[in-house]
């Protein structure tokens, strides 16, 4: 049971050499199903780069109605129809999402797709999207306008016999094993029931991450983070640059987040959404990309991660983070 996440695009307001406006893919494991949280513009050429496909998007998660999280949709969606996708897809977001997606296709010349577009408002109290894989959530962040984080919930299928528990009852291997794995109890010879919950394995225990919106209250995210084992989480600009500029933007610091982060006891940290102006190899004397860890740093204790542009790690149930090359 694990969650792998692709950034897309890392950079907060605008795009820069090095990265993309902000979008994510999760997906389970190394399936190619995958979920998108966001798409700012050029996100559709982010994709190309990747082993995902429009044609294998379950649902993509809009997290706030600002430009760089959405401007790529249009484009996004016109060519999944003409990559010739016919299954319906499910776009949650807040207000303002059908009206805007809609607009800007009609303004393109497209009255309707090849495929449904089903709209799901994601700023409502009784949201819930659930699939085979997974169960995701909103939970709501304070921003410049709504924003919410998603909290992706594996599901748990597994369902594997323990042998070492068939063979202390005495259930003989065939076809008895298969109707105990179909959930099915049997009779053994002498006469003995046998049922499926007395042989089966206990169930592995599910992977749960959380992407976050723009927020400057991380700690919003305290109930929903309680079993997480991932948040990935915006931290635009440094402690210094905020305190110069002040909280007008409402966006997060790295120590916050990592505060936040420790409170909850998350078991891993990935910082995205980074302003333009930090480097990874910055100028002598200004701040970098590795100032923004090292803040994160100073107050959480846990495996932290910078995102960069089609950088990936994957987390298992109660694991740690890794890089997925
Ligand atoms: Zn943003």
């Amino acid at each position: 049971m694990s969650i792998r996440v692709t950034f897309l695009g890392t950079s907060a307001g605008l795009p820069t050499i090095q990265r993309n406006v902000t979008s994510l893919a999760l997906a389970k494991g190394d399936s190619r199903d995958w979920y998108m949280v966001d798409c700012g513009e050029a996100t559709q050429h982010q994709l190309l780069k990747t082993r995902y496909c429009t044609s294998r998007l379950q649902m993509i998660f809009i997290t706030h109605m600002h430009g760089d999280h959405i401007y790529g949709l249009p484009g996004l969606l016109a060519s999944a129809s003409m990559a010739g996708r016919t299954q319906p897809l499910t776009l949650c977001g807040p207000e303002g999402l059908e009206a805007y997606v809609v607009a800007s296709l009609l303004g393109g010349d497209i009255n309707e797709l090849p495929f449904k577009l089903i709209f799901k408002r994601n700023d409502t109290s009784e949201f819930t999207f659930r699939d085979d894989d997974f169960v995701i959530t909103a939970h709501e962040l304070s921003h410049r306008v709504p924003s919410f984080a998603a909290q992706f919930r594996e599901i748990n299928h597994s369902s594997k016999l323990d042998t070492s528990k068939l063979q202390a009852l005495g259930v003989p291997r065939g076809p008895l094993w298969g109707r105990l794995q179909q959930a099915e109890s049997v009779t053994l010879d002498d006469g003995c029931t046998v049922s499926p919950q007395q042989v089966m394995q206990p169930p592995e225990k599910e992977c749960i991450a959380i992407i976050g919106g723009d927020n400057d209250r991380p700690e919003l995210l305290a109930e929903a983070m309680r079993d997480a084992d991932l948040l990935v989480h915006e931290a635009s600009f440094s402690k210094a640059l905020r305190e110069r500029i002040g909280p007008e933007y409402m966006h997060s610091t790295p120590e916050q987040v990592g505060i936040a982060a420790a409170e909850a006891g998350v078991g891993n940290l990935i910082l995205t959404h980074f302003s333009g102006r930090y480097q990874k190899n910055p100028k002598q004397g200004e701040e970098g990309i590795e100032t923004l860890r090292q803040e994160a740093a100073n107050v959480y204790s846990g495996p932290i991660a910078m995102a960069e542009d089609f950088s990936c790690w994957e987390v298992k149930a109660g694991g740690e983070i890794e890089p997925v090359t």
